[in-house]
């Protein structure tokens, strides 16, 4: 397939697992693509600009079968080609109840869902709250095969993790869980950056605990001026203002 400006042609993970980026904000954007024997599962489709054609097309060059899509969580950037593909008669079938995806057909509300595509364990699970109100997880397994997660943005490499719409103590949490799995996957794949393991989950959610404690420290000591523990806090200026931000709310 000709080169398509922002998007990158799918590469393999794993026998079929898939992945490609494409421009998405301030990073590329990963989508995810699991192939099975019935169905193929889409994993956050993009944002709302871009060649949703180009992206169908490079799916096809990958497989024929069914396609659907599955988000992770609600923000534009992995949700915005939603609309584009249920046009070409692509359903949406999961994101979770509180990801406020109005183009899904089935909402997760408690524990998983395991998705039959055929040949392939494909299992979307709430972890608990994090980068924002509704994020899930897509376990891949296979046998013979270590599993594959895809996190979505509850996990983040090569830029500070995004705190706007964050549970920052929760968020601590469900990176726990991701890790306590992780030492059986081979790869996880963030929602922007490049695959990552377990120690760097565990490292994400040691510098998250730092930089919590260090928030919670300066909102006690000044909870009107604790911006002045940015310059401590393991971030970059804007994620920790953000993140003082989201505790100073009760998040
Ligand atoms: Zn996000």
């Amino acid at each position: 397939m000709a080169a398509t400006p922002g998007l990158a042609p799918f590469t393999r993970v794993d026998d079929d697992v898939w992945m490609t980026t494409v421009d998405g904000g301030v990073t590329p954007l990963n989508i995810g693509l699991v192939v099975g024997t019935r169905q193929a599962v889409l994993i956050d489709p993009g944002p709302a600009e871009g060649d949703h054609r180009a992206l169908l097309a490079a799916v096809r060059d990958v497989t024929d079968v069914e396609l659907v899509v599955v988000n992770t969580h609600g923000h534009g950037d992995h949700i915005g080609a939603n609309a584009f593909l249920r046009e070409q008669g692509v359903e949406i079938i999961l994101a979770h109840r509180d990801a406020e995806v109005a183009t899904s057909t089935q909402l997760l509300q408690e524990g998983p869902v395991s998705l039959d595509i055929g040949g392939i364990d494909v299992v979307v699970e709430h972890l608990g709250r994090g980068h924002t109100d509704g994020d899930v997880v897509v376990v891949v397994r296979r046998e013979g095969h270590d599993g594959i997660m895809f996190c979505g943005d509850l996990v983040r490499e090569g830029t500070d993790p995004s705190f706007r719409d964050s549970h920052p103590m929760e968020w601590v949490r469900t990176l726990g869980r991701i890790w306590s799995m992780a030492g059986s996957f081979s790869r996880i794949i963030p929602g922007h950056g490049r695959p990552v393991d377990a120690d760097f989950v565990a490292s994400m959610r040691r510098r998250m605990q730092q930089g919590h404690s260090v928030s919670q420290q300066a909102l006690r000591d000044a909870v009107n001026d604790a911006t002045k523990a940015i310059p401590i806090l393991p971030y970059g200026p804007e994620e920790s203002r953000e993140l003082i931000t989201r505790l100073r709310a009760g998040h």
